[in-house]
């Protein structure tokens, strides 16, 4: 774990004045939170509880009684409030903008948006999206899938007292030869076509330090193309790395099992799940990462590119960047793209928000993994069309929740699980000591309806406290 000092210490809870607030700062290292229900992330709550953290890292949590407070300490009086650890999503892309400008293969918009330039400023502008993810309370994310210099942001958001931890898995593994959105400069995708390729790539990726080795699609009938994953599938083993699997079908995904996949993303979707997969995830200790809202993100992006209706932003914090604004708000310039044939625009305005958001398959699937003890996962699958970086977490928890997951064991999801499946269930997910001081601090009560995370109006990331809706540039 490595370990953060603090410079400036801003807390806009305690600050009464600019003038209290300055005197505060550069005084302590340490600052202590007291009064607010905390929820811990293992499942349990404190009522009037206390957080000392001190240089970044917690340094007590418990009952009034059970914390002393040090004489020096900045003090923040946050009763009547509600704290929950930070969240995590487990799965979103940082080269991907929340529209097809990234997504060619979907809808390409190269004309306007040339591809090479988009993913060249996605590499050098990572800021935005961090901006964005701390001021909706994420503060740790999961790329399970970009351009290997996606790897690098690991380490840099790690220094950077303004960013949340990142997780990183880098290029894809696929049985699919030259994918659309291949790069001469870089890949996202490399061609498994070989156990030789499967294995190299493997050893490639974990020297490059990836967290986990993704494979975009799982071809259970296809036993030469299954014989190259599990070459692949050994050499992760070898390498202490780990499996990720998109697998949307019941068979993908127990083949997927079947090879140690520790990370399933996307649900299964055209069927119910059986016995036979709940053993062989609770035997491999396999999180699932159910996706439910990216689909019809895709449907409005597109509707708004058709001039069908306009992309609603629900952003009350201004969590979400100008630039990712400004492509949702011109997106009707495409209505007349050659994809946006009358059949196409007819299907978009049959989509009705209110009942097609999420699928009934995937509610049921969710809702049987978890009673079943499956470790369940929020991820966004941020960046692709119509899902955003960081506001569009509380869209994924609400429809996590209408699966009838309680509002309980979503904030558990929402924490503990998702930094556990990043491999970093040790630094943080849950509040206690010794773990890195992230937390948010809610006027709602979470454990009520997981819609109250909305209600969000700080974020302490490494020991920093910062009041959300200050946080993006506006
Ligand atoms: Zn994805």
């Amino acid at each position: 774990m490595s370990f953060f000092k603090k410079t400036v210490l801003i807390s806009l809870v305690a600050c009464l004045s600019a003038i209290s607030c300055l005197q505060s700062q550069n005084e302590t290292d340490v600052t202590v939170i007291k009064g607010a229900t905390v929820f811990d992330g293992n499942g349990s709550s404190i009522a009037d509880g206390v957080i000392v953290t001190k240089d970044g890292i917690i340094d007590c949590i418990g009952e009034k009684s059970g914390c002393s407070i040090p004489n020096n300490s900045k003090v923040i009086d946050a009763k009547g409030k509600f704290i929950t650890p930070g969240l995590v999503d487990a799965h979103m892309h940082f080269f991907q903008t929340a529209f097809f400008d990234s997504r060619p293969d979907a809808m390409d918009i190269n004309s306007v948006y040339p591809i090479s330039e988009v993913i060249a400023y996605q590499r050098r502008n990572p800021q935005r999206y961090y901006d964005s993810y701390l001021c909706s309370g994420v503060t740790a994310v999961y790329d399970v899938g970009g351009m290997s210099w996606s790897i690098d942001l690991q380490k840099q958001a790690e220094n950077n007292p303004k960013a949340p931890h990142v997780a990183a898995a880098g290029p894809l593994l696929t049985p699919v030869p030259g994918a659309p959105f291949d790069l001469p400069s870089d890949k996202v995708l490399v061609h498994l076509n070989s156990k030789e390729a499967g294995v190299k790539t493997v050893q490639y990726l974990s020297d490059l330090g990836s967290t986990g080795i993704k494979f975009w699609q799982i071809r259970a009938n296809d036993p030469e193309y299954m014989s190259y994953i599990e070459a692949a599938a050994e050499e992760i083993e070898k390498k202490g790395n780990m499996m990720i699997a998109h697998a949307t079908t019941l068979e993908q995904a127990k083949a997927a099992l079947r090879n140690g996949t520790k990370l399933l993303v996307h649900s299964v979707e055209n069927t119910d799940v059986d016995e036979e997969f709940i053993e062989l995830a609770l035997q491999n200790e396999t999180y699932y990462n159910p996706t439910l809202i990216v689909g019809s993100g895709y449907t409005l992006a597109r509707r708004a590119a058709a001039d069908i209706e306009a992309f609603e932003i629900v952003d009350p914090n201004g969590c979400v960047d100008q630039k990712t604004r400004t492509l949702l708000e011109t997106a009707s310039q495409f209505k007349d793209h050659p994809r946006m044939t009358e059949n196409v625009k007819s299907r978009l305005m049959e989509f009705d928000s209110e009942t097609d958001r999420v699928s009934e398959q995937q509610l049921r699937n969710l809702k049987r993994l978890h009673d079943s003890g499956v470790k369940v996962v929020v991820g966004t699958d941020a960046g692709n069309p119509g899902t955003l970086h960081g506001v569009s977490i509380y869209d994924e928890m609400e429809a996590m929740q209408s699966a009838g997951i309680s509002p309980e064991d979503m904030i558990v999801i929402a924490t503990k699980n998702g930094a556990e499946s990043m491999r970093r269930g040790d630094d943080f997910g849950t509040l206690e000591k010794g773990k890195f001081a992230n937390l948010i601090i809610l006027n709602s009560d979470p454990s009520q309806d997981i819609s109250n995370m909305r209600s969000i109006t700080h974020t302490m990331i490494k020991g920093t406290l910062m009041k959300v809706d200050e946080i993006v540039e506006k």
